[in-house]
């Protein structure tokens, strides 16, 4: 029970910091997972703690590349598992896209953590788990190179929310097209990956089902439009000025 009342100015916030932390004692975030949100919430603030425009066009593009690729897959993470387990299987189920355990600090214990997570959120299957079915990528140190045959090493599209550059520039390497979540627009991954969700996962995640739903009754050629429309690097540009404009009003007003 969360003892944040709802009245509080920062409730939303200090709600999604209780998720983390509780996901930390039961031992699905790592250490390094709750300075990766305190990281994310000073951006959060600083975007003004809502959707921009340019991070809707960047759903909207995800969206449509989950929808033409052959083979899809998220990556989940603990901060992830902890966050939002219940749309990312939503998400996986509504693009047929495979959902695999991918970590940045390898660790059986919260490997296994995540995966029952995931599994009593509804998840059919989930990869990364045997040590037989797991392949290299090239590129990166070796710990963390380690993906699934079946999975992320010959997936086409790969979802990688709140991922490390190094990890994001070795799956762009390897030839994958990358979407992120991220709520910093000038880190490594925000800058490496092909589409960008410059936004809170948690708010973001529900728009992206939303638009999948959307976007699943229109024909290929316009979901290749959208895609073709779409230039994460102008985007970003984008979500930049978001954090100025919000910075000068915020100025003004001061
Ligand atoms: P990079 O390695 O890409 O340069 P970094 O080293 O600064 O980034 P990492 O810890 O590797 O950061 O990656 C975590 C990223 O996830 C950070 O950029 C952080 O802003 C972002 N992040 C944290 N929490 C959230 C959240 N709830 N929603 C979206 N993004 C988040
Ligand atoms: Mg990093």
């Amino acid at each position: 029970m969360s003892l944040i009342p709802k009245s509080h100015p920062r409730a939303k916030s200090l709600l999604i910091r209780e998720k983390l932390v509780e996901g930390f004692d039961k031992g699905l975030v790592a250490r390094e997972g709750l300075l990766a949100q305190g990281r994310g919430e000073a951006f959060d603030y600083l975007l003004g703690e809502k959707t921009g425009k340019a991070s809707k066009r960047a759903i909207k593009a995800a969206a449509a590349q989950l929808l033409v690729a052959k083979m899809p897959v998220i990556s989940v993470n603990g901060n992830i598992a902890a966050l939002c387990p219940e749309q990312i299987v939503l998400l996986s189920k509504q693009t047929k896209a495979k959902l695999e355990v991918n970590l940045f600090y390898t660790n059986k214990k919260r490997k296994n953590a995540i995966i029952k997570t995931l599994k009593k959120n509804g998840a059919e299957q989930v990869l990364g788990t045997k040590k037989t079915s797991s392949k290299k990528l090239s590129g990166i140190d070796s710990a963390r190179r380690i993906v699934d045959k079946d999975g992320i090493f010959v997936a086409d599209v790969v979802v990688v929310p709140l991922e490390d550059g190094d990890r994001t520039m070795a799956l762009r390497n390897a030839g994958k097209t990358v979407i992120t979540f991220d709520l910093n627009p000038l880190s490594r991954t925000s800058q490496t990956a092909n589409i960008t969700i410059v936004d809170n996962v948690t708010r973001a995640i529900d728009l992206l089902i939303i638009e999948t739903k959307k976007l699943s009754k229109k024909n290929q050629k316009s979901l290749l439009k959208i895609i073709d429309e779409f230039d994460n690097k102008e985007n970003l540009k984008e979500n930049i000025i978001q954090i100025k404009n919000n910075l000068t009003r915020r100025a003004k007003i001061a």
